[in-house]
């Protein structure tokens, strides 16, 4: 697991995998790709065929994981799953492409982090379902074709900039998750309250769905946050009182921004005079791994207008300024 995912995932795989959505019919919002992949998936299915190969992207924790395996239940197909970073050889690659059975689904997560010798072998594949195993090296290395099941690659990606052109045209149909709105991650908790048992109002939900950053894996973690102190501290019911009381124990703003959010925007304004500053210079400051800030934090900064990228390197808005009680510097042009 890459420094990304730990940071999103650590210790929640449980307590998510219980409120996961197990079939298109549950999963909450993005109307535009459900549809799209129910056609896609239906089409398949009347042909007796496996589906074309599908790319997700996003941001972490919008439902790539959950929709890959939701291809695979709509399919009645087994899935593997792997990932980028875990695939180092191309034969770890040929070894799990080799025992796939047919219209299997092989959901490799971070697909960008491929290495690139197992990238091309991947081609191969994708396209006419063999691979070439070379086995020897020097001029007695041979090339032994494998035959590889019919199957469909579901591959996810939280920087789809980075796949390689070839990589991105091997894929059917390509799909970007948008975070989520407010109204949509109100009805995600009460769903999830349902599941895991805890009474919520609907002003509880809609305090809770505002502080989400729009992703549904923080709206799960934020009820289990607010359900503790409801337990702990109040009469175990989720209303806009306990909400508001925990998510302030939890260190989560009225934008919903967390420490290491606020933490860019502090360094930003506070350090660099609110930029321009270079992604790894700022990630230094908060003491961070640049992709963490890049792929964590950045997304929902910039789209809350709290943060810019430019060409130059990040840049605090003025609604940055404001949002942590700083007055903007005399002369500032905006
Ligand atoms: P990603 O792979 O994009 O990082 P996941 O698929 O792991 O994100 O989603 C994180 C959690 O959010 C899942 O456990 C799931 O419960 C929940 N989730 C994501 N999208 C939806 C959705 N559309 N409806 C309901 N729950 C969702």
């Amino acid at each position: 697991m890459n420094e990304v995912s730990a940071y999103v995932a650590e210790g929640e795989q449980d307590a998510e995998a219980t409120v996961r959505p197990k079939r298109l019919a549950e999963f909450i919002a993005q109307h535009r790709v459900r549809d799209q992949l129910d056609l896609l998936l239906r089409g398949a299915m009347g042909r007796g065929t496996p589906p074309d190969h599908i790319l997700l992207s996003g941001p972490p924790g919008l439902g790539k994981t959950t929709l890959a395996n939701i291809v695979a239940a709509e399919l009645g197909s087994g899935i593997r799953v792997t990932s980028g970073p875990a695939i180092e050889r191309s034969g770890d690659l040929a070894a799990i492409l080799t025992s796939l059975a047919t219209g299997d689904v092989l959901f490799i997560d971070e697909i960008h982090r491929i290495a690139k010798p197992a990238e091309e072998l991947l081609y191969s594949a994708m396209e006419d379902f063999r691979v070439d195993v070379v086995v020897g090296k020097g001029p007695g290395a041979t090339a032994i074709p494998l035959d590889v099941e019919p199957f469909t690659l579901v591959g996810a990606t939280t920087r789809s900039g980075l796949l390689t052109g070839p990589m991105r045209d091997r894929f059917g149909f390509v799909a970007h998750l948008d975070f989520y709105a407010a109204a949509d991650l109100e009805q995600l908790l009460h769903r999830s309250a349902r599941i895991l048992g805890v009474p919520i109002t609907d002003e509880g939900a809609v305090e809770i769905a505002g502080r989400s950053r729009g992703t549904p894996r923080i709206a799960n973690r934020l009820l289990r946050r607010v359900r503790d102190y409801a337990e702990v501290r109040a009469d175990g019911m989720v209303t806009l009182a306990t909400a508001r009381e925990a998510l302030k124990v939890y260190d989560v703003d009225a934008l919903g921004l967390d420490r290491l959010d606020r933490a860019v925007l502090r360094a930003l304004v506070d350090s660099f005079k609110g930029g321009p500053v270079g992604l790894s210079t700022l990630a230094v400051a908060v003491g961070e791994q640049p992709d963490t800030v890049e792929e964590v934090c950045e997304p929902f900064l910039v789209r809350a207008g709290l943060l810019a990228r430019t060409p130059r390197g990040r840049v605090a808005t003025d609604a940055a300024w404001q949002h942590l009680g700083r007055a903007l510097p005399a002369g500032r042009i905006s």
